[in-house]
């Protein structure tokens, strides 16, 4: 499938267009007709698949053709999503940041390892549309109520499978049970693999989820 076939905002259309991409990855084709109607989404995925944009196109192309009605303060958080490491985030950032180049949606990284004060500042600056965290710095400042997370309209966990051997899984707990209920959010689950652990929380986690593998 070709990204032009897809119903995608022109804003998005025209990043996708610049970063060279014509023709949907299989993960990408096999979600995006899902995720783009709003349905959770469990999905099997190896880095390199094109997953990273997958969830990305879906989320930018929801919020811009539902703009928020009214204002709320910077540190409302639109969009989270959560990776086990700083450098998965950070290269989830830079993906973020090419596809809003055409839009006003800002995208804001919370990640260990570096400075908080930058990213405080970051969050009373401008408005936290898409965040991009890792889940020992995120809760720190969700515990601070420095970023909030109960307007959140869409959670993407990424690499859970990762998060569970790194040992992140208490913090995303607590970090999911400060969001929306699931039923009043998208939630996007990918993993590599799905081991019995990893599909009990998906299935916590989301809410009458369609399921795709690559
Ligand atoms: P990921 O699996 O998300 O880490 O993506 C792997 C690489 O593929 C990244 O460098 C992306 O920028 C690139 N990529 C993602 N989707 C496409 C696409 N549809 N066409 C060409 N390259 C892509």
């Amino acid at each position: 499938a070709r990204f032009h076939d897809l119903n995608l905002p022109d804003r998005v259309l025209k990043s996708i267009q610049e970063m060279g991409f014509e023709y949907c990855s299989e993960i990408q084709a096999e979600t995006l007709p899902i995720t783009l109607q709003g349905y959770d989404l469990i999905g099997q995925a190896q880095t390199g698949t094109g997953k990273t944009a997958a969830f990305l196109i879906a989320m930018i192309s929801d919020f811009l053709d539902y703009p928020l009605e009214e204002e709320r303060p910077s540190h409302f958080a639109r969009g989270l999503i959560i990776a086990p490491t700083r450098e998965l985030a950070l290269q989830i950032a830079d993906e973020a940041e090419k596809l809003t180049t055409n839009c006003d949606l800002n995208v804001v990284s919370l990640v260990g390892g570096m400075s908080y004060d930058k990213q405080q500042r970051a969050l009373e600056s401008e408005s936290a549309d898409i965040v991009v965290a890792t889940p020992g710095r995120l809760l720190d400042f969700a515990r601070n109520k420095k970023v909030m997370l109960n307007k959140v309209e869409c959670l993407v966990l990424d690499e859970a499978d990762r998060m569970l051997s790194m040992g992140f899984i208490p913090d995303v707990k607590s970090i999911i049970r400060m969001t929306p209920h699931k039923e009043r959010r998208q939630t996007m689950l990918f993993s590599a693999t799905f081991p019995r652990d990893i599909q009990n929380l998906a299935r916590q986690w989301t809410y009458l989820p369609k399921e795709v593998s690559v």
